[in-house]
Protein backbone atom coordinates (compact mmCIF):
# COMPACT_ATOMS: atom_id res chain seq x y z
CA UNK A 1 0.00 0.00 0.00
CA UNK A 2 2.68 2.52 1.34
CA UNK A 3 4.99 1.74 -1.86
CA UNK A 4 2.43 1.45 -4.32
CA UNK A 5 1.41 5.23 -3.48
CA UNK A 6 5.20 6.15 -3.38
CA UNK A 7 5.15 4.79 -7.16
CA UNK A 8 2.41 7.08 -7.92
CA UNK A 9 4.27 10.27 -6.36
CA UNK A 10 7.43 9.33 -8.48
CA UNK A 11 5.38 8.14 -11.43
CA UNK A 12 3.70 11.96 -11.24
CA UNK A 13 7.06 13.39 -10.73
CA UNK A 14 8.32 11.91 -13.16
CA UNK A 15 5.95 12.58 -15.95
CA UNK A 16 5.38 16.13 -14.71
CA UNK A 17 8.98 16.45 -15.08
CA UNK A 18 8.95 14.87 -18.68
CA UNK A 19 5.82 15.38 -20.32
CA UNK A 20 7.40 15.75 -23.43
CA UNK A 21 7.62 11.59 -23.57
CA UNK A 22 3.60 11.77 -23.29
CA UNK A 23 2.89 10.62 -26.43
CA UNK A 24 -0.55 12.58 -26.16
CA UNK A 25 0.68 15.56 -25.14
CA UNK A 26 0.67 18.26 -27.61
CA UNK A 27 4.35 18.61 -28.74
CA UNK A 28 3.21 22.76 -29.83
CA UNK A 29 1.90 24.09 -26.59
CA UNK A 30 5.97 22.47 -24.67
CA UNK A 31 7.61 24.97 -23.48
CA UNK A 32 10.92 25.13 -21.69
CA UNK A 33 8.40 26.51 -18.76
CA UNK A 34 5.64 23.75 -19.02
CA UNK A 35 7.73 21.22 -16.92
CA UNK A 36 9.63 21.53 -13.93
CA UNK A 37 12.80 19.07 -12.78
CA UNK A 38 11.93 18.27 -8.64
CA UNK A 39 14.07 19.49 -6.27
CA UNK A 40 15.65 17.41 -3.76
CA UNK A 41 13.71 19.16 -1.07
CA UNK A 42 10.76 18.60 -2.79
CA UNK A 43 10.79 15.29 -3.10
CA UNK A 44 11.54 15.04 0.58
CA UNK A 45 8.08 16.68 1.50
CA UNK A 46 6.00 14.26 -1.14
CA UNK A 47 7.82 11.66 0.60
CA UNK A 48 7.05 12.96 4.28
CA UNK A 49 3.92 13.76 3.63
CA UNK A 50 3.13 9.80 2.63
CA UNK A 51 5.00 8.61 5.83
CA UNK A 52 3.06 10.86 8.17
CA UNK A 53 -0.03 10.08 7.12
CA UNK A 54 0.46 6.18 6.98
CA UNK A 55 2.51 5.65 9.38
CA UNK A 56 0.52 8.70 11.74
CA UNK A 57 4.13 9.70 12.64
CA UNK A 58 4.99 13.02 13.11
CA UNK A 59 8.22 14.73 13.45
CA UNK A 60 9.08 18.41 14.42
CA UNK A 61 12.27 17.52 11.92
CA UNK A 62 10.58 15.77 8.82
CA UNK A 63 14.31 15.84 6.87
CA UNK A 64 15.47 14.17 9.24
CA UNK A 65 13.51 11.57 9.36
CA UNK A 66 13.50 10.62 5.77
CA UNK A 67 17.22 10.58 5.93
CA UNK A 68 17.07 8.10 8.08
CA UNK A 69 15.70 5.72 5.44
CA UNK A 70 17.25 4.86 2.50
CA UNK A 71 15.19 4.47 -0.86
CA UNK A 72 16.65 2.04 -3.69
CA UNK A 73 18.20 4.23 -6.47
CA UNK A 74 15.61 2.59 -9.00
CA UNK A 75 13.13 4.65 -6.75
CA UNK A 76 14.52 8.11 -7.31
CA UNK A 77 13.64 10.52 -9.82
CA UNK A 78 16.21 10.31 -13.09
CA UNK A 79 17.31 13.95 -12.32
CA UNK A 80 16.99 16.28 -9.39
CA UNK A 81 18.45 19.43 -8.62
CA UNK A 82 20.18 19.46 -5.09
CA UNK A 83 21.05 23.45 -3.56
CA UNK A 84 24.47 24.26 -2.91
CA UNK A 85 24.65 27.89 -2.39
CA UNK A 86 25.95 27.47 1.13
CA UNK A 87 28.83 25.61 0.32
CA UNK A 88 32.02 25.60 1.96
CA UNK A 89 35.41 23.50 1.58
CA UNK A 90 35.67 20.81 3.92
CA UNK A 91 39.75 21.17 4.15
CA UNK A 92 42.59 22.42 2.24
CA UNK A 93 43.81 19.53 1.91
CA UNK A 94 44.15 18.87 -2.23
CA UNK A 95 46.12 15.70 -1.58
CA UNK A 96 43.53 12.95 -2.69
CA UNK A 97 45.48 9.40 -1.58
CA UNK A 98 42.44 7.03 -2.54
CA UNK A 99 39.30 7.39 -4.71
CA UNK A 100 35.95 6.36 -5.03
CA UNK A 101 35.54 3.03 -6.98
CA UNK A 102 36.47 -0.15 -6.82
CA UNK A 103 39.83 -0.83 -4.57
CA UNK A 104 40.81 -4.45 -4.63
CA UNK A 105 38.13 -6.69 -3.90
CA UNK A 106 35.69 -4.04 -2.21
CA UNK A 107 33.88 -1.07 -3.22
CA UNK A 108 35.16 2.24 -1.87
CA UNK A 109 32.04 4.28 -1.55
CA UNK A 110 34.02 7.23 -0.55
CA UNK A 111 37.17 9.35 -1.11
CA UNK A 112 40.39 9.62 1.26
CA UNK A 113 41.71 12.99 1.45
CA UNK A 114 45.37 13.04 3.30
CA UNK A 115 44.85 15.59 5.80
CA UNK A 116 47.82 16.46 8.56
CA UNK A 117 46.69 14.91 12.32
CA UNK A 118 44.67 17.66 14.38
CA UNK A 119 43.88 19.56 11.44
CA UNK A 120 40.15 21.51 10.67
CA UNK A 121 37.36 19.46 8.91
CA UNK A 122 34.39 21.74 8.30
CA UNK A 123 31.06 20.84 6.88
CA UNK A 124 30.46 21.38 3.42
CA UNK A 125 26.73 22.64 3.80
CA UNK A 126 24.35 23.70 6.92
CA UNK A 127 22.37 20.72 8.46
CA UNK A 128 22.42 18.66 11.49
CA UNK A 129 24.48 16.14 12.66
CA UNK A 130 22.23 12.84 12.73
CA UNK A 131 25.17 10.72 14.35
CA UNK A 132 28.24 11.08 15.63
CA UNK A 133 29.87 7.96 17.23
CA UNK A 134 32.76 5.59 17.22
CA UNK A 135 33.33 2.37 15.30
CA UNK A 136 36.33 0.02 16.50
CA UNK A 137 38.03 -0.98 13.07
CA UNK A 138 35.76 0.86 10.33
CA UNK A 139 35.42 4.39 10.50
CA UNK A 140 36.87 5.25 13.83
CA UNK A 141 35.42 8.20 14.70
CA UNK A 142 33.05 9.39 12.65
CA UNK A 143 29.76 11.73 11.91
CA UNK A 144 26.87 11.18 9.72
CA UNK A 145 25.51 15.25 8.99
CA UNK A 146 21.91 15.44 7.24
CA UNK A 147 22.16 18.59 5.76
CA UNK A 148 19.55 21.24 4.90
CA UNK A 149 19.76 20.56 0.85
CA UNK A 150 18.60 16.80 1.45
CA UNK A 151 22.54 15.04 1.09
CA UNK A 152 24.18 13.57 3.77
CA UNK A 153 27.79 13.47 4.40
CA UNK A 154 29.79 10.78 6.23
CA UNK A 155 32.91 11.94 7.68
CA UNK A 156 35.49 9.60 9.65
CA UNK A 157 38.61 8.72 11.03
CA UNK A 158 38.60 11.61 13.43
CA UNK A 159 40.75 11.76 16.14
CA UNK A 160 38.52 14.10 17.78
CA UNK A 161 34.55 15.27 16.97
CA UNK A 162 33.48 18.80 18.32
CA UNK A 163 29.57 18.41 17.26
CA UNK A 164 27.23 16.24 19.23
CA UNK A 165 24.34 14.34 17.74
CA UNK A 166 20.81 16.45 17.18
CA UNK A 167 23.62 19.76 17.44
CA UNK A 168 22.27 22.22 14.31
CA UNK A 169 25.27 23.20 12.25
CA UNK A 170 26.36 25.50 9.33
CA UNK A 171 28.13 25.33 6.46
CA UNK A 172 31.89 25.64 7.49
CA UNK A 173 31.51 24.97 10.95
CA UNK A 174 34.32 23.42 12.56
CA UNK A 175 32.94 19.26 12.71
CA UNK A 176 36.23 17.55 13.99
CA UNK A 177 40.17 17.33 13.70
CA UNK A 178 41.72 15.20 11.31
CA UNK A 179 42.85 11.64 12.82
CA UNK A 180 43.33 7.79 12.26
CA UNK A 181 41.07 6.07 14.23
CA UNK A 182 39.53 2.81 13.35
CA UNK A 183 40.84 1.19 10.05
CA UNK A 184 43.16 3.84 8.97
CA UNK A 185 46.94 4.11 8.15
CA UNK A 186 47.97 7.56 8.38
CA UNK A 187 46.23 11.14 9.40
CA UNK A 188 43.08 11.19 6.53
CA UNK A 189 39.78 12.00 6.09
CA UNK A 190 37.10 9.21 4.50
CA UNK A 191 34.71 11.34 2.66
CA UNK A 192 31.09 10.03 1.41
CA UNK A 193 28.33 11.87 0.05
CA UNK A 194 24.78 9.94 0.41
CA UNK A 195 21.40 10.96 -1.27
CA UNK A 196 18.50 8.49 0.12
CA UNK A 197 21.66 6.17 1.51
CA UNK A 198 23.00 5.57 -2.20
CA UNK A 199 26.73 6.69 -1.80
CA UNK A 200 28.19 8.42 -5.14
CA UNK A 201 31.24 9.89 -5.74
CA UNK A 202 32.19 13.19 -3.82
CA UNK A 203 34.47 14.43 -7.07
CA UNK A 204 31.63 14.50 -9.37
CA UNK A 205 30.11 17.25 -6.73
CA UNK A 206 33.42 19.00 -5.53
CA UNK A 207 36.66 19.63 -7.18
CA UNK A 208 39.27 19.05 -4.82
CA UNK A 209 41.98 20.80 -6.68
CA UNK A 210 40.25 24.06 -6.51
CA UNK A 211 37.67 23.06 -3.89
CA UNK A 212 35.08 24.52 -6.50
CA UNK A 213 31.57 23.00 -6.15
CA UNK A 214 29.93 21.73 -9.69
CA UNK A 215 26.85 23.92 -9.10
CA UNK A 216 24.74 25.65 -11.91
CA UNK A 217 24.27 29.64 -11.74
CA UNK A 218 21.53 29.34 -9.19
CA UNK A 219 23.61 27.14 -6.62
CA UNK A 220 22.01 23.83 -7.10
CA UNK A 221 24.07 20.79 -8.08
CA UNK A 222 21.64 19.03 -11.34
CA UNK A 223 22.29 15.35 -10.32
CA UNK A 224 21.36 13.27 -12.86
CA UNK A 225 21.55 9.11 -12.65
CA UNK A 226 23.41 8.58 -15.57
CA UNK A 227 26.20 11.22 -14.32
CA UNK A 228 26.16 10.87 -10.66
CA UNK A 229 25.55 7.12 -10.48
CA UNK A 230 27.87 6.50 -13.73
CA UNK A 231 29.53 3.98 -11.22
CA UNK A 232 26.86 1.89 -10.98
CA UNK A 233 27.42 -0.93 -13.57
CA UNK A 234 30.64 -1.42 -11.77
CA UNK A 235 29.14 -1.96 -8.72
CA UNK A 236 26.41 -4.19 -10.15
CA UNK A 237 29.03 -6.53 -11.91
CA UNK A 238 30.87 -6.50 -8.54
CA UNK A 239 27.86 -7.40 -6.37
CA UNK A 240 27.76 -10.35 -9.09
CA UNK A 241 31.23 -11.56 -8.57
CA UNK A 242 31.59 -15.18 -6.79
CA UNK A 243 34.66 -16.93 -5.80
CA UNK A 244 35.86 -20.63 -5.80
CA UNK A 245 38.49 -22.01 -3.43
CA UNK A 246 41.10 -24.35 -5.09
CA UNK A 247 41.28 -28.16 -3.78
CA UNK A 248 44.53 -29.77 -4.47
CA UNK A 249 44.70 -31.40 -7.46
CA UNK A 250 42.23 -28.93 -9.72
CA UNK A 251 43.88 -26.74 -12.59
CA UNK A 252 42.18 -24.03 -14.00
CA UNK A 253 40.59 -25.87 -16.76
CA UNK A 254 39.06 -27.71 -14.10
CA UNK A 255 37.20 -24.91 -12.65
CA UNK A 256 36.46 -23.09 -15.83
CA UNK A 257 34.82 -26.26 -16.94
CA UNK A 258 32.86 -26.36 -13.26
CA UNK A 259 31.67 -23.26 -13.94
CA UNK A 260 31.07 -23.16 -17.52
CA UNK A 261 33.16 -20.59 -17.98
CA UNK A 262 37.00 -20.21 -20.14
CA UNK A 263 40.12 -20.36 -19.03
CA UNK A 264 40.87 -16.79 -20.58
CA UNK A 265 37.64 -15.35 -19.12
CA UNK A 266 39.12 -16.80 -15.21
CA UNK A 267 42.42 -15.14 -16.21
CA UNK A 268 40.93 -11.67 -17.12
CA UNK A 269 38.76 -11.87 -13.96
CA UNK A 270 41.56 -12.48 -11.85
CA UNK A 271 44.64 -10.83 -13.34
CA UNK A 272 46.53 -14.22 -13.89
CA UNK A 273 48.33 -16.06 -16.54
CA UNK A 274 46.96 -19.01 -18.34
CA UNK A 275 50.67 -20.66 -17.69
CA UNK A 276 50.15 -19.41 -13.78
CA UNK A 277 50.36 -22.05 -10.66
CA UNK A 278 47.44 -21.78 -8.85
CA UNK A 279 47.63 -22.90 -5.20
CA UNK A 280 45.51 -24.75 -2.73
CA UNK A 281 43.36 -22.58 -0.92
CA UNK A 282 43.31 -19.86 -3.42
CA UNK A 283 40.33 -17.75 -3.99
CA UNK A 284 39.56 -18.11 -7.73
CA UNK A 285 36.95 -15.38 -9.11
CA UNK A 286 34.89 -17.30 -11.57
CA UNK A 287 31.88 -14.86 -11.94
ZN1 LIG B 1 38.11 5.71 2.65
Amino acid sequence: MKSATIALILLTICLSAFPQADPTATPSTTTEESYKIPDLIEFFQSYTAISEEEEEFSTPNASLLISHSSLPLDSLPDSLYIACADYHPITTSQRITSRFGIRGARFHFGIDIGIPYGDTIRSPFSGTVRLATYQRGGYGRYIIITHDNGLESVMAHFSRTLVKEGQKISAGQAVGLAGSTGRSTGSHLHLEFRLFGNQFNPEKLIDFNTFSINTQEDGCYFMTKADTYSHRPQLEEMKRAAYHRVRSGETLSHIAKRYGTSIRRLCALNGIKETSIIRIGQKIRYR
